[in-house]
Protein backbone atom coordinates (compact mmCIF):
# COMPACT_ATOMS: atom_id res chain seq x y z
CA UNK A 1 0.00 0.00 0.00
CA UNK A 2 2.77 1.92 0.53
CA UNK A 3 3.01 3.94 -3.11
CA UNK A 4 3.74 7.45 -1.75
CA UNK A 5 7.17 7.94 -0.45
CA UNK A 6 5.54 9.73 3.12
CA UNK A 7 8.39 10.19 5.49
CA UNK A 8 5.80 9.07 8.11
CA UNK A 9 5.75 5.52 6.56
CA UNK A 10 8.13 2.43 6.79
CA UNK A 11 11.20 1.85 4.10
CA UNK A 12 10.88 -2.12 2.86
CA UNK A 13 12.79 -3.53 5.58
CA UNK A 14 9.85 -2.19 7.73
CA UNK A 15 12.43 0.90 9.31
CA UNK A 16 10.33 4.14 10.61
CA UNK A 17 13.52 6.29 11.01
CA UNK A 18 15.63 4.53 13.57
CA UNK A 19 12.82 2.68 15.15
CA UNK A 20 10.90 -0.99 13.57
CA UNK A 21 12.60 -3.49 11.67
CA UNK A 22 12.70 -7.45 12.56
CA UNK A 23 15.01 -8.10 15.44
CA UNK A 24 14.81 -11.51 15.44
CA UNK A 25 16.17 -15.09 16.37
CA UNK A 26 17.10 -17.29 13.58
CA UNK A 27 14.51 -19.83 13.80
CA UNK A 28 11.65 -16.82 13.42
CA UNK A 29 12.75 -15.14 10.33
CA UNK A 30 11.69 -16.91 7.76
CA UNK A 31 8.25 -17.34 9.31
CA UNK A 32 8.09 -13.76 9.77
CA UNK A 33 9.25 -13.11 6.19
CA UNK A 34 6.67 -14.83 4.69
CA UNK A 35 3.83 -13.17 6.75
CA UNK A 36 5.22 -9.89 5.26
CA UNK A 37 5.12 -11.04 1.37
CA UNK A 38 2.29 -12.49 1.87
CA UNK A 39 0.77 -8.96 3.28
CA UNK A 40 2.26 -7.42 0.54
CA UNK A 41 0.79 -9.18 -1.98
CA UNK A 42 -2.74 -9.36 -0.65
CA UNK A 43 -2.41 -5.19 0.26
CA UNK A 44 -2.67 -4.62 -3.20
CA UNK A 45 -5.35 -7.49 -4.15
CA UNK A 46 -8.73 -5.95 -4.80
CA UNK A 47 -10.55 -8.77 -3.85
CA UNK A 48 -8.52 -9.48 -0.43
CA UNK A 49 -9.39 -5.45 0.24
CA UNK A 50 -13.60 -6.33 -1.25
CA UNK A 51 -13.31 -9.19 1.43
CA UNK A 52 -12.36 -6.93 4.27
CA UNK A 53 -14.65 -3.89 3.42
CA UNK A 54 -17.35 -6.20 3.02
CA UNK A 55 -16.80 -7.73 6.58
CA UNK A 56 -16.35 -4.43 8.22
CA UNK A 57 -19.54 -3.55 6.43
CA UNK A 58 -21.70 -6.25 7.32
CA UNK A 59 -20.18 -7.88 10.73
CA UNK A 60 -18.55 -5.04 12.72
CA UNK A 61 -21.13 -2.47 11.91
CA UNK A 62 -18.87 -0.12 10.51
CA UNK A 63 -19.01 2.58 9.30
CA UNK A 64 -19.25 3.87 13.36
CA UNK A 65 -20.41 6.96 14.15
CA UNK A 66 -18.68 10.19 14.24
CA UNK A 67 -20.70 11.55 17.82
CA UNK A 68 -20.97 15.32 18.25
CA UNK A 69 -20.95 15.27 22.23
CA UNK A 70 -22.48 18.30 23.19
CA UNK A 71 -23.08 18.43 26.78
CA UNK A 72 -19.60 17.51 27.31
CA UNK A 73 -18.80 20.26 25.21
CA UNK A 74 -21.12 22.07 26.92
CA UNK A 75 -19.19 21.36 30.35
CA UNK A 76 -15.96 21.53 29.48
CA UNK A 77 -16.71 25.32 27.69
CA UNK A 78 -14.62 25.44 24.48
CA UNK A 79 -13.60 23.42 21.56
CA UNK A 80 -16.47 21.14 20.13
CA UNK A 81 -15.82 17.49 20.94
CA UNK A 82 -16.66 14.62 18.66
CA UNK A 83 -16.22 11.30 19.67
CA UNK A 84 -15.32 8.35 16.89
CA UNK A 85 -17.36 5.61 18.48
CA UNK A 86 -14.91 2.39 18.30
CA UNK A 87 -17.35 1.48 21.16
CA UNK A 88 -20.30 0.44 19.20
CA UNK A 89 -18.30 -2.07 16.79
CA UNK A 90 -19.25 -5.96 17.35
CA UNK A 91 -17.15 -6.92 20.21
CA UNK A 92 -17.57 -3.26 21.68
CA UNK A 93 -13.78 -2.03 20.43
CA UNK A 94 -11.58 -1.92 17.61
CA UNK A 95 -9.57 -4.29 17.91
CA UNK A 96 -12.15 -6.81 15.63
CA UNK A 97 -10.96 -4.39 12.85
CA UNK A 98 -7.47 -5.90 12.71
CA UNK A 99 -8.27 -9.32 14.16
CA UNK A 100 -10.34 -9.71 10.75
CA UNK A 101 -7.85 -8.48 8.77
CA UNK A 102 -5.38 -11.25 10.00
CA UNK A 103 -8.07 -13.83 9.97
CA UNK A 104 -8.63 -13.53 6.59
CA UNK A 105 -4.73 -12.91 5.15
CA UNK A 106 -4.26 -16.20 7.36
CA UNK A 107 -6.63 -17.70 5.85
CA UNK A 108 -5.45 -16.60 2.48
CA UNK A 109 -2.19 -17.95 3.21
CA UNK A 110 -3.83 -21.59 3.96
CA UNK A 111 -2.93 -21.56 7.60
CA UNK A 112 -5.02 -23.48 10.20
CA UNK A 113 -4.76 -21.38 13.45
CA UNK A 114 -4.42 -18.22 14.54
CA UNK A 115 -2.03 -17.79 17.53
CA UNK A 116 -1.52 -15.05 19.62
CA UNK A 117 -1.12 -14.57 23.71
CA UNK A 118 -3.28 -12.18 25.37
CA UNK A 119 -2.97 -9.92 28.92
CA UNK A 120 -6.34 -9.08 29.82
CA UNK A 121 -7.68 -10.70 27.12
CA UNK A 122 -9.44 -8.33 24.92
CA UNK A 123 -7.14 -9.39 22.19
CA UNK A 124 -7.69 -12.90 22.96
CA UNK A 125 -11.82 -12.46 22.60
CA UNK A 126 -11.43 -10.34 19.30
CA UNK A 127 -9.01 -13.10 17.86
CA UNK A 128 -11.75 -15.89 18.68
CA UNK A 129 -14.57 -13.89 17.51
CA UNK A 130 -12.41 -13.41 14.19
CA UNK A 131 -11.65 -17.26 14.00
CA UNK A 132 -15.01 -18.27 14.60
CA UNK A 133 -16.40 -16.46 11.76
CA UNK A 134 -13.47 -16.81 9.19
CA UNK A 135 -13.54 -20.91 9.89
CA UNK A 136 -9.89 -21.10 11.53
CA UNK A 137 -8.96 -22.58 14.82
CA UNK A 138 -7.64 -20.32 17.79
CA UNK A 139 -5.21 -21.00 20.41
CA UNK A 140 -4.09 -18.20 22.61
CA UNK A 141 -1.50 -18.25 25.09
CA UNK A 142 -2.00 -16.37 28.78
CA UNK A 143 -0.18 -16.39 31.98
CA UNK A 144 -1.88 -18.88 34.57
CA UNK A 145 -2.08 -15.56 36.91
CA UNK A 146 -3.96 -13.37 34.40
CA UNK A 147 -6.08 -16.28 33.39
CA UNK A 148 -6.95 -16.12 37.75
CA UNK A 149 -8.14 -12.53 37.16
CA UNK A 150 -9.87 -12.31 33.82
CA UNK A 151 -11.97 -15.40 33.89
CA UNK A 152 -14.74 -13.68 32.12
CA UNK A 153 -12.90 -13.51 29.11
CA UNK A 154 -11.83 -16.77 29.17
CA UNK A 155 -14.94 -18.20 29.60
CA UNK A 156 -15.69 -16.10 25.97
CA UNK A 157 -12.56 -17.55 24.32
CA UNK A 158 -13.28 -21.11 25.42
CA UNK A 159 -17.35 -20.54 24.16
CA UNK A 160 -16.01 -19.05 20.67
CA UNK A 161 -13.90 -22.32 20.22
CA UNK A 162 -10.26 -21.00 20.88
CA UNK A 163 -7.76 -22.94 22.98
CA UNK A 164 -6.42 -21.09 26.12
CA UNK A 165 -2.87 -22.38 26.62
CA UNK A 166 -1.94 -20.73 30.30
CA UNK A 167 1.46 -20.27 30.64
CA UNK A 168 2.94 -21.08 34.02
CA UNK A 169 6.76 -20.24 33.39
CA UNK A 170 8.47 -17.18 35.46
CA UNK A 171 5.95 -14.32 36.36
CA UNK A 172 3.28 -16.18 34.60
CA UNK A 173 2.22 -12.61 32.87
CA UNK A 174 2.10 -11.05 29.42
CA UNK A 175 5.87 -11.71 28.95
CA UNK A 176 6.17 -15.32 29.64
CA UNK A 177 2.91 -15.57 27.22
CA UNK A 178 4.67 -14.06 24.35
CA UNK A 179 7.57 -16.72 24.47
CA UNK A 180 5.56 -18.96 24.74
CA UNK A 181 3.08 -18.63 21.92
CA UNK A 182 6.14 -17.31 19.53
CA UNK A 183 7.44 -21.06 20.37
CA UNK A 184 5.04 -22.85 19.37
CA UNK A 185 4.27 -20.67 16.38
CA UNK A 186 8.32 -21.47 15.24
CA UNK A 187 7.73 -25.00 15.50
CA UNK A 188 5.05 -25.35 13.41
CA UNK A 189 4.77 -21.78 10.73
CA UNK A 190 2.85 -24.72 8.23
CA UNK A 191 -0.03 -24.54 10.35
CA UNK A 192 -0.19 -21.38 12.57
CA UNK A 193 -0.75 -17.60 12.20
CA UNK A 194 0.71 -15.31 14.64
CA UNK A 195 -1.81 -12.47 15.24
CA UNK A 196 -0.14 -9.49 17.19
CA UNK A 197 -2.48 -7.57 18.79
CA UNK A 198 -1.75 -4.06 17.84
CA UNK A 199 1.25 -2.03 15.95
CA UNK A 200 3.94 -3.26 17.65
CA UNK A 201 6.46 -6.45 16.80
CA UNK A 202 8.52 -7.11 14.02
CA UNK A 203 8.02 -5.93 10.37
CA UNK A 204 5.66 -6.12 8.91
CA UNK A 205 3.17 -6.46 11.61
CA UNK A 206 3.16 -2.09 12.53
CA UNK A 207 2.23 -1.34 9.05
CA UNK A 208 -0.16 -4.35 8.70
CA UNK A 209 -2.04 -3.59 11.88
CA UNK A 210 -1.67 0.05 11.21
CA UNK A 211 -3.78 -0.46 7.21
CA UNK A 212 -6.09 -2.52 8.79
CA UNK A 213 -7.04 -0.24 11.56
CA UNK A 214 -6.76 3.06 8.86
CA UNK A 215 -10.78 2.67 8.47
CA UNK A 216 -11.26 4.53 11.44
CA UNK A 217 -9.31 7.80 10.14
CA UNK A 218 -10.73 7.28 6.47
CA UNK A 219 -14.16 7.69 8.17
CA UNK A 220 -13.35 10.15 10.34
CA UNK A 221 -11.96 12.11 7.73
CA UNK A 222 -15.51 12.05 5.48
CA UNK A 223 -17.74 12.47 8.56
CA UNK A 224 -15.98 15.75 9.96
CA UNK A 225 -15.94 17.07 6.05
CA UNK A 226 -19.18 16.76 6.19
CA UNK A 227 -20.21 17.64 9.41
CA UNK A 228 -18.92 20.64 9.83
CA UNK A 229 -16.93 21.23 5.94
CA UNK A 230 -13.39 20.98 7.16
CA UNK A 231 -10.57 19.34 9.26
CA UNK A 232 -10.29 18.82 13.37
CA UNK A 233 -7.98 21.06 14.79
CA UNK A 234 -6.87 18.46 17.40
CA UNK A 235 -7.06 14.62 17.25
CA UNK A 236 -6.58 12.79 20.53
CA UNK A 237 -6.39 8.94 21.36
CA UNK A 238 -4.90 6.68 23.82
CA UNK A 239 -2.00 4.62 23.33
CA UNK A 240 -0.98 1.23 24.67
CA UNK A 241 0.85 -0.43 21.50
CA UNK A 242 -0.98 2.39 19.74
CA UNK A 243 -2.95 0.92 17.29
CA UNK A 244 -6.34 2.87 18.11
CA UNK A 245 -4.30 5.60 18.03
CA UNK A 246 -2.45 4.95 14.63
CA UNK A 247 -5.53 3.99 12.93
CA UNK A 248 -7.37 7.55 14.12
CA UNK A 249 -3.69 9.38 13.05
CA UNK A 250 -3.02 7.74 9.85
CA UNK A 251 -5.21 9.66 7.32
CA UNK A 252 -4.43 13.29 8.89
CA UNK A 253 -0.97 12.45 9.17
CA UNK A 254 0.00 14.39 5.74
CA UNK A 255 -2.69 17.33 7.10
CA UNK A 256 -0.32 19.54 8.85
CA UNK A 257 -2.51 21.80 10.38
CA UNK A 258 -4.06 18.82 12.46
CA UNK A 259 -2.51 18.93 15.68
CA UNK A 260 -2.19 15.02 17.24
CA UNK A 261 -1.71 14.30 20.11
CA UNK A 262 -1.47 10.69 22.09
CA UNK A 263 -2.24 9.69 25.36
CA UNK A 264 -0.58 7.17 27.47
CA UNK A 265 -1.02 6.25 31.32
CA UNK A 266 1.16 8.17 34.17
CA UNK A 267 -0.70 5.20 36.95
CA UNK A 268 0.24 6.45 40.14
CA UNK A 269 2.28 9.42 38.87
CA UNK A 270 5.33 9.53 36.76
CA UNK A 271 7.67 10.06 39.66
CA UNK A 272 7.46 6.51 40.68
CA UNK A 273 7.37 3.21 38.89
CA UNK A 274 3.79 2.51 38.77
CA UNK A 275 2.94 3.79 35.01
CA UNK A 276 3.48 2.77 31.34
CA UNK A 277 4.52 5.88 29.86
CA UNK A 278 6.96 4.99 27.40
CA UNK A 279 6.58 7.67 25.09
CA UNK A 280 7.22 10.04 27.81
CA UNK A 281 10.41 8.10 29.62
CA UNK A 282 11.24 4.90 27.64
CA UNK A 283 14.30 4.84 26.21
CA UNK A 284 15.41 3.40 22.48
CA UNK A 285 15.68 -0.37 22.95
CA UNK A 286 14.63 -3.64 21.22
CA UNK A 287 11.60 -5.56 22.67
CA UNK A 288 9.04 -8.31 21.42
CA UNK A 289 11.11 -8.00 17.65
CA UNK A 290 10.98 -4.12 16.88
CA UNK A 291 13.42 -1.38 17.96
CA UNK A 292 11.49 1.33 19.35
CA UNK A 293 11.20 3.35 23.13
CA UNK A 294 10.94 0.71 26.13
CA UNK A 295 10.73 1.31 29.86
CA UNK A 296 13.60 -0.67 30.80
CA UNK A 297 16.06 -1.47 33.54
CA UNK A 298 19.96 -1.00 32.97
CA UNK A 299 20.28 -4.19 31.85
CA UNK A 300 17.84 -3.70 29.12
CA UNK A 301 14.64 -6.04 30.65
CA UNK A 302 11.61 -4.67 29.99
CA UNK A 303 10.25 -3.01 33.83
CA UNK A 304 7.28 -3.92 35.31
CA UNK A 305 4.50 -1.56 34.28
CA UNK A 306 1.21 0.02 35.74
CA UNK A 307 -2.38 1.09 34.56
CA UNK A 308 -5.19 0.94 35.83
CA UNK A 309 -6.55 0.04 32.11
CA UNK A 310 -5.18 -3.22 31.64
CA UNK A 311 -4.91 -3.17 27.34
CA UNK A 312 -2.56 0.29 27.85
CA UNK A 313 0.26 -1.52 30.13
CA UNK A 314 2.59 -2.10 27.93
CA UNK A 315 6.46 -1.43 28.46
CA UNK A 316 7.01 -0.68 24.61
CA UNK A 317 5.34 1.53 22.03
CA UNK A 318 4.61 1.14 18.45
CA UNK A 319 7.53 2.09 16.40
CA UNK A 320 5.83 4.49 13.69
CA UNK A 321 4.77 6.63 17.68
CA UNK A 322 8.35 6.56 18.17
CA UNK A 323 9.47 8.09 14.83
CA UNK A 324 6.33 10.62 14.53
CA UNK A 325 7.28 11.71 18.29
CA UNK A 326 10.68 12.34 17.17
CA UNK A 327 9.83 14.29 13.45
CA UNK A 328 7.53 16.68 15.51
CA UNK A 329 4.91 15.10 13.85
CA UNK A 330 2.50 14.09 17.27
CA UNK A 331 2.79 14.55 20.72
CA UNK A 332 2.46 12.89 23.66
CA UNK A 333 1.24 13.62 26.93
CA UNK A 334 0.05 11.68 29.79
CA UNK A 335 -2.86 11.32 32.69
CA UNK A 336 -2.91 9.25 35.66
CA UNK A 337 -5.11 6.37 36.67
CA UNK A 338 -7.25 8.59 38.96
CA UNK A 339 -7.88 11.78 35.29
CA UNK A 340 -9.09 8.86 33.61
CA UNK A 341 -11.35 7.61 36.46
CA UNK A 342 -12.69 11.11 36.68
CA UNK A 343 -13.23 11.01 32.76
CA UNK A 344 -14.92 7.82 32.55
CA UNK A 345 -17.23 9.05 35.34
CA UNK A 346 -17.56 12.54 33.53
CA UNK A 347 -19.02 10.83 30.20
CA UNK A 348 -20.70 8.57 31.70
CA UNK A 349 -22.63 11.01 33.21
CA UNK A 350 -22.93 13.75 30.29
CA UNK A 351 -23.37 11.78 27.60
CA UNK A 352 -24.80 8.40 28.74
CA UNK A 353 -21.50 6.60 26.98
CA UNK A 354 -19.58 4.14 29.66
CA UNK A 355 -15.65 4.33 27.79
CA UNK A 356 -13.38 1.32 28.11
CA UNK A 357 -10.85 2.90 31.13
CA UNK A 358 -8.12 2.77 27.81
CA UNK A 359 -10.54 4.94 25.92
CA UNK A 360 -10.92 7.39 29.37
CA UNK A 361 -7.22 8.18 28.74
CA UNK A 362 -8.16 10.12 25.84
CA UNK A 363 -10.49 12.42 27.33
CA UNK A 364 -9.17 13.02 29.85
CA UNK A 365 -6.87 14.95 28.01
CA UNK A 366 -9.49 16.31 26.10
CA UNK A 367 -10.72 17.65 29.70
CA UNK A 368 -7.45 19.46 30.08
CA UNK A 369 -7.70 20.57 26.51
CA UNK A 370 -10.95 21.38 25.52
CA UNK A 371 -11.47 24.59 27.68
CA UNK A 372 -8.47 26.05 26.15
CA UNK A 373 -9.62 25.97 22.85
CA UNK A 374 -11.97 28.47 21.52
CA UNK A 375 -15.72 27.53 20.75
CA UNK A 376 -15.28 27.01 16.73
CA UNK A 377 -12.10 24.41 17.55
CA UNK A 378 -12.89 21.10 16.70
CA UNK A 379 -11.83 17.82 18.86
CA UNK A 380 -12.05 14.58 18.01
CA UNK A 381 -11.19 11.96 20.40
CA UNK A 382 -11.21 7.84 19.79
CA UNK A 383 -13.55 6.33 21.89
CA UNK A 384 -11.94 3.11 21.32
CA UNK A 385 -14.05 0.64 23.23
CA UNK A 386 -17.27 0.58 25.17
CA UNK A 387 -15.98 -0.04 29.51
CA UNK A 388 -18.58 -2.85 30.56
CA UNK A 389 -15.67 -5.12 30.99
CA UNK A 390 -14.88 -1.85 33.85
CA UNK A 391 -17.65 -0.99 35.35
CA UNK A 392 -17.30 -3.46 38.63
CA UNK A 393 -13.91 -1.99 38.71
CA UNK A 394 -14.63 1.73 39.15
CA UNK A 395 -17.47 0.96 41.44
CA UNK A 396 -15.66 -0.75 43.49
CA UNK A 397 -12.71 2.08 43.52
CA UNK A 398 -15.44 4.89 44.04
CA UNK A 399 -16.50 3.31 46.94
CA UNK A 400 -13.27 2.86 48.04
CA UNK A 401 -13.04 -0.47 47.86
C1 LIG B 1 -6.44 -2.94 23.71
C2 LIG B 1 -7.14 -1.65 23.84
C3 LIG B 1 -6.45 -0.41 23.75
C4 LIG B 1 -4.96 -0.32 23.61
O1 LIG B 1 -4.41 -0.85 22.45
P1 LIG B 1 -3.81 0.07 21.30
O2 LIG B 1 -3.11 -0.88 20.43
O3 LIG B 1 -2.90 1.08 21.95
O4 LIG B 1 -4.96 0.74 20.66
C5 LIG B 1 -7.17 0.77 23.82
N1 LIG B 1 -8.50 0.75 24.01
C6 LIG B 1 -9.20 -0.41 24.11
C7 LIG B 1 -10.67 -0.33 24.32
C8 LIG B 1 -8.54 -1.63 24.04
O5 LIG B 1 -9.24 -2.78 24.15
Amino acid sequence: MTTTLSPYRADEAGFFGEFGGAALPPFLVEPIAEVAAAYEQASQDPEFQRQLQSLLAKYVGRPSLLYFAENLTNALGGARIYLKREDLNHTGAHKINHCLGEALLAKRMGKKTLIAETGAGQHGVALATAAALVGLKCEIHMGAIDIAKQHPNVVRMELLGAKVVPVEEGGKTLKEAVDSAFGVFASNPEDYFFAIGSVVGPHPYPSMVRDFQSVVGREARAQILEEEGRLPDVLVAAVGGGSNAMGLFDAFLEDESVRIIGVEPAGEGLDGDRHAATMTLGTPGVLHGMRTKVLQDADGEPSAVHSIASGIDYPGVGPQHAHLEQLGRVEYVSVTDEEAVAAFQLLTRQEGIIPALESSHALAEVVKLAPSLPSDAIIIANLSGRGDKDVDFVADRLRGI
